[in-house]
C-alpha cells in the first residue's frame, strides 16, 4: 500500500484504468455522459449479478463469501457515486470526471492523488481482489470437537498477542517511570509558585495558578520554537488559553515526546487552529457546528432529544480544550459570567415539561462553579419529580481531579437517590496518559458512593493508531470509569488537525475494540449531526457513502435517527480524506501496512 500512496499522479492514473480495462473501455468508447452513466451502471450490475451467483458459471462464484460480500458493498458506493442525486447534493459529477480523464479531457492534475488512490482501491473491491492474501481457517471441520475448541484457542491466542503487543505499546499515566518524572514537574510548579505540597491537594489553589501565558509555560516546561510562535500567535488572535497546574505535571519537562504529545495538542492551540479560528471570527463565520442556536428552547438549554436536555449553568472551564465543540462559547474563567437568574428561568421551564427525565448539566465545566452554587441546583432538580437522573459532564478528573472535595462528594451522596433519582458523572479522558494517582483517588471516592463515573472520548488523531483507544477503554475500566461513547471529531475547520476518517473509527471498532472483553467496550462510536445529535457509525442504517470528491474526501448522507417515525432531510457531510490520514500516520513513525482494510469501511 505505500508504494501506491507514493505513485505520482500519471501513475496512479496508470493503475486506476489497469485495475478495470473494461471500465475505462466503456469511458473511452462512449458519446456522452448519460449513455456512460448507464453503461457503468449496467457494467456494475452485471458483475454484482456474479456476486448473487445469478450467472452460474462465473468464476467469480467461488470466491469466500467474505469477499464477495466486501464487493457488494464497492458496487454499491460506486453506483452511489455516480447517482445524479447525488452529483446534485455534492455539486460534483464524479463519473464527469472519470469520462473527461479517461479521453485526456481533464488533467490529472485537477484530482488528487487521494481521490486516484481511494479509487483504485474502490474497483480492487468491485472485482473481489481484496482478501486473496488472506489465510482461510477452517476450525471446525473435521476434527472432534476437544481438537476444534483446541484449534481455536490457539487462534484466540494468536490474536490476544498481537492487542498485547499493541496495547503495551501505549504507556499510561500510572505507569511508574511516568509517574516519577510527573511527580518532579509538580514539585517545580509547586516551587514557582511559592506553594506548598499541601496547596496541591486544594483545587483553589490550581483555579487560582491557572497558566494563562507563555513566560509561565516556558519556565516551567521547554517548549519548541513552533510551540513558542503558535501560542503568541493565540494570544494576539485572542484565542483562550488555559492549562491547570495539575494538568501541566502530566507534560514532559523537557520538550514534547510521546508520553506527552496528546496532552500538549489538546491543550496548546496550533498555528492552524489560530489562525483558522481567527480568520472565521473576521468573517463572521458562524464556529457553532452543532448548531445549538436552533436548538436552544430557552437561553442555558439545549435539546435534541425527547427526554434528555443539557443545561449550561456556566461558559467556562478551568482548562481550555482546543478542539472543544464549544469553542464559540466558552470564555477565559475571569470573562464567563454567572448565570444564575438565566438558569433559574430554564429550570423552571424544565419543571413545567414532564417529558424531560434527565437532565445533562454541563458547560462549560459545571465543577468550575463552587459547591454551594451547585447544592442550589442538585437542589432546584431534586424537588423536580419527573426529572429521574442528572448527569454531570466534567473534565475536573482529568484536569483538576483534586476539585472531586469532601463537599462535592457530600453533594453527590445527598442527591444519589437509589429508586428515585440518579446523579452521575461523565467525564472525558482523551487518553491513557491522562489518568493520573489524583484522578484514580478522585474517582474512587465517587465510586465508593455508589455513583457512576462515565468517559466520553473524541475519537481523535492523536489517540487513533492501532488499539490506542483499547488501552484508554482498559485503563479507565480498571480505573471505575466505564467507557461511553467515542465521537467523531467535528467536521470544523479550525479543528482539522484532529480529525480523522469516519472509515477509520469504524475499522477500530471492528478490528481493534471487537477484540477486547464486552465489558470493556462499552462504548458507542458516534457521530454528532448539527442540530439532531448522536448517530451510530456502527449501524449501517444510520448512513451511507454517496461521493468521492476530487480531493479524495468521502461525502456521506446521515439519516436522521427519528427517521422511521418522521420524514426528515439528511444531513450531508464532507470528510477528510483516508489517503491524507494515513500519509500522516506514515509520516508520524506508523506501519501503514496495517491500516490497509480502511478502504473498506463505507
Ligand atoms: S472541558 Fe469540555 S467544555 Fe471545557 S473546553 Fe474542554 S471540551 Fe470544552
Amino acid at each position: 500500500m505505500k508504494k501506491l500512496l507514493n505513485l505520482d499522479k500519471k501513475n496512479l492514473l496508470k493503475k486506476l484504468w489497469k485495475a478495470d480495462p473494461k471500465l475505462y473501455e466503456i469511458l473511452k468508447n462512449s458519446k456522452d455522459l448519460e449513455k456512460v452513466r448507464d453503461r457503468v451502471f449496467d457494467y456494475l450490475s452485471f458483475i454484482e449479478r456474479d456476486y448473487f451467483n445469478l450467472h452460474g458459471n462465473s468464476k467469480l462464484n467461488n470466491l469466500h463469501r467474505v469477499e464477495k460480500s466486501n464487493a457488494k458493498r464497492c458496487i454499491k458506493a460506486f453506483k452511489n457515486f455516480i447517482r445524479t442525486e447525488h452529483e446534485k447534493i455534492t455539486k460534483f459529477s464524479f463519473l464527469e470526471t472519470l469520462f473527461k480523464l479517461a479521453n485526456n479531457k481533464l488533467d490529472v492534475s485537477k484530482v488528487e492523488k487521494a481521490f486516484l488512490v481511494e479509487l483504485v482501491f474502490l474497483l480492487k473491491g468491485v472485482h473481489g481482489r481484496v482478501f486473496k492474501d488472506v489465510k482461510e481457517n477452517h476450525f471446525f471441520a473435521n476434527l472432534s470437537k476437544r481438537n476444534k475448541a483446541i484449534k481455536r484457542s490457539k487462534q484466540l491466542d494468536d490474536y490476544s498477542s498481537m492487542i498485547l503487543k499493541h496495547v503495551e505499546k501505549y504507556k499510561s499515566g500510572l505507569t511508574t517511570s511516568v509517574v516519577k518524572k510527573r511527580e518532579k514537574l509538580k514539585n517545580k510548579i509547586l516551587k514557582y509558585f511559592n506553594a506548598k505540597s499541601l496547596d496541591w491537594n486544594d483545587y483553589k489553589w490550581h483555579f487560582k495558578n491557572i497558566i494563562t501565558d507563555l513566560d509561565t509555560l516556558s519556565s516551567l516546561v521547554k517548549l519548541s520554537k513552533k510551540e513558542k510562535e503558535a501560542l503568541t500567535l493565540a494570544k494576539k488572535d485572542g484565542i483562550p488559553f488555559q492549562i491547570t497546574p495539575h494538568y501541566l505535571s502530566l507534560f514532559n519537562e523537557k520538550g514534547r515526546t510521546e508520553t506527552d504529545r496528546v496532552m500538549r495538542t489538546l491543550v496548546m492551540p496550533s498555528f492552524n487552529y489560530s489562525e483558522s479560528v481567527y480568520e472565521n471570527r473576521n468573517n463572521m463565520l458562524n464556529m457553532d457546528f452543532m448548531d445549538e442556536h436552533s436548538t436552544s428552547p430557552i437561553d442555558c438549554v439545549t435539546r435534541r432529544y425527547p427526554q434528555i436536555l443539557i443545561l449550561k449553568p456556566f461558559d467556562s472551564c478551568p482548562q481550555i480544550c482546543v478542539y472543544c465543540q464549544r469553542n464559540w462559547e466558552v470564555k477565559e474563567l475571569k470573562k464567563a459570567p454567572k448565570t444564575r437568574e438565566k438558569i433559574e428561568k430554564a429550570l423552571k421551564w424544565i419543571k413545567k415539561n414532564k417529558n424531560i427525565k434527565e437532565v445533562l448539566v454541563t458547560g462549560g465545566d459545571p465543577l468550575t462553579l463552587d459547591n454551594s452554587y451547585l447544592e442550589w441546583l442538585f437542589k432546584y432538580l431534586d424537588k423536580i419529580d419527573h426529572v429521574q437522573r442528572i448527569r454531570v459532564g466534567t473534565r475536573t478528573l482529568v484536569t483538576v481531579p483534586q476539585r472531586i472535595n469532601e463537599g462535592f462528594l457530600n453533594l453527590l451522596k445527598k442527591y444519589n437517590k437509589i429508586g428515585k433519582q440518579e446523579i452521575c458523572i461523565v467525564t472525558h479522558f482523551e487518553h491513557a496518559l491522562e489518568l493520573s494517582p489524583d484522578s484514580l483517588k478522585a474517582i474512587d471516592k465517587i465510586r465508593k458512593l455508589g455513583v457512576s463515573v462515565y468517559n466520553q472520548q473524541v475519537y481523535t488523531y492523536y489517540t487513533s493508531r492501532r488499539f490506542e483507544t483499547c488501552a484508554l477503554r482498559k485503563m479507565l475500566k480498571v480505573s471505575g470509569v466505564d467507557p461511553y461513547y467515542s465521537f467523531n471529531t467535528k467536521g470544523k475547520k479550525e479543528t482539522l488537525d484532529f480529525r480523522v476518517p469516519i472509515a477509520r473509527i469504524e475499522q477500530e471498532r471492528k478490528e481493534e475494540a471487537r477484540l477486547i472483553p464486552g465489558l470493556e467496550r462499552t462504548d458507542e462510536p458516534v457521530f454528532n449531526v448539527p442540530r439532531l445529535g448522536k448517530f451510530q457509525l456502527v449501524s449501517w442504517q444510520d448512513h451511507e457513502l454517496i461521493m468521492l470528491m476530487p480531493d479524495g474526501a468521502r461525502v456521506y448522507t446521515f439519516y436522521p435517527w427519528e427517521s422511521k417515525y418522521i420524514l426528515m432531510d439528511p444531513y450531508n457531510y464532507k470528510d477528510v480524506p483516508i489517503y491524507d490520514y494515513l500519509k500522516r500516520l506514515d509520516k508520524d513513525g506508523e506501519d501503514i501496512r496495517e491500516y490497509s482494510s480502511i478502504w473498506y469501511y463505507f
